[in-house]
C-alpha cells in the first residue's frame, strides 16, 4: 500500500517530485509552466498542469493496458500522479513519422514529407551541451545504457509509435513525431518514464492539419490552452 506522505525530492521545468513512504514509489506533480528553447520561453498557464496531467494519465492508461512496462500507477489528484521511482537515463528518445523540427533543419529535408520506416533519434540532456544528438556507441561510450538496454528501449519505442499513431489516429489525430524518456526500476527493469502528451508530440489534425501541440507556444508564444483541451476532449 502506498501512502499520501511526501516529502520534496526536486523540481524540473514543468514537474516536481516527491518522495512517499515507499520508497519504491514517487508523486509526479504537473506544474502550470510551459518552456521552451531550453527554459529560454518560460510561461505560466492557468490549468496547464491539470490538463496535461489528465492527457499523460489516459495515454499511459492505454499503453499500460497494451502491456508496455511503465512507471505509470495512478492519477492521485488533478495536478499529481503516483508513479514508480526510476534512475532515469539522461537521454531523450525521439520517434518521427513525418520529417519536421530539428531533423528537417540538421538535414536540409523539406518538412511534412512522410517517413515510411519510423526514425529513431536519442539527444543527450546535458543543458552546457544544449542537448546533443548522439548514436548508440555514444551513449554507451559516456556510459550512460548498453546496448542491451538500448536494444529493449528501441523495441519499446517502435511498439509505442506503433500503438500511440492508431490510438491517436482513431481520434483524428496524426502523430508526426514525439519524445520519450525511460528509467530503470528496482529490478533492473526498463520503464517508459517521464509524460506524454502535446508537449512532447507533434499531433496535427487529420482534416485540416492544424498543430494541437507544443509548436504552437514554440513559434509565437500564444495561449496554448484551447488547443490542449482539445487532444484531451477527442481522446477523453
Ligand atoms: P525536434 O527534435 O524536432 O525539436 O522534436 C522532436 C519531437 O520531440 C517533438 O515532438 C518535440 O515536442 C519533442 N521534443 C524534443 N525535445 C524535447 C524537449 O526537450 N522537451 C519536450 N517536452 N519535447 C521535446
Amino acid at each position: 500500500m502506498s501512502s499520501n506522505k511526501k516529502k520534496f525530492l526536486l523540481e524540473g521545468k514543468t514537474k516536481k517530485i516527491y518522495t512517499t513512504d515507499n520508497k519504491n514509489e514517487i508523486i509526479i506533480h504537473y506544474k502550470n509552466n510551459i518552456t521552451a528553447l531550453n527554459g529560454l520561453k518560460n510561461k505560466s498557464i492557468q490549468d496547464k498542469g491539470m490538463i496535461n496531467n489528465a492527457i499523460t494519465t489516459l495515454i499511459f492508461k492505454f499503453l499500460n493496458s497494451c502491456k508496455v512496462p511503465t512507471h505509470f500507477i495512478r492519477k492521485i489528484n488533478p495536478i499529481e500522479q503516483l508513479c514508480y521511482k526510476v534512475n532515469m537515463f539522461p537521454l531523450e528518445f525521439i520517434v518521427r513519422n513525418i520529417v519536421y523540427g530539428s531533423m528537417s533543419k540538421r538535414l536540409g529535408i523539406k518538412e511534412g514529407i512522410i517517413i515510411n520506416h519510423p526514425i529513431f533519434e536519442i539527444f543527450y540532456k546535458n543543458d552546457a551541451l544544449n542537448d546533443p544528438l548522439i548514436n548508440n556507441h555514444h551513449a554507451v561510450f559516456l556510459d550512460i545504457i548498453s546496448y542491451k538496454e538500448l536494444n529493449i528501449i528501441h523495441n519499446i519505442s517502435s511498439n509505442v509509435n506503433t500503438l500511440l499513431k492508431e490510438y491517436f489516429l482513431n481520434k483524428n489525430i496524426i502523430l508526426v513525431d514525439f519524445k520519450i524518456e525511460f528509467g530503470k526500476y528496482k529490478n533492473n527493469k526498463i520503464l517508459l518514464s517521464d509524460e506524454i502528451s502535446p508537449d512532447t508530440c507533434r499531433l496535427w489534425d487529420k482534416k485540416t492539419m492544424k498543430k494541437l501541440d507544443k509548436d504552437i507556444f514554440r513559434k509565437n508564444g500564444d495561449d496554448i490552452m484551447d488547443i490542449y483541451m482539445e487532444v484531451l476532449k477527442r481522446i477523453g
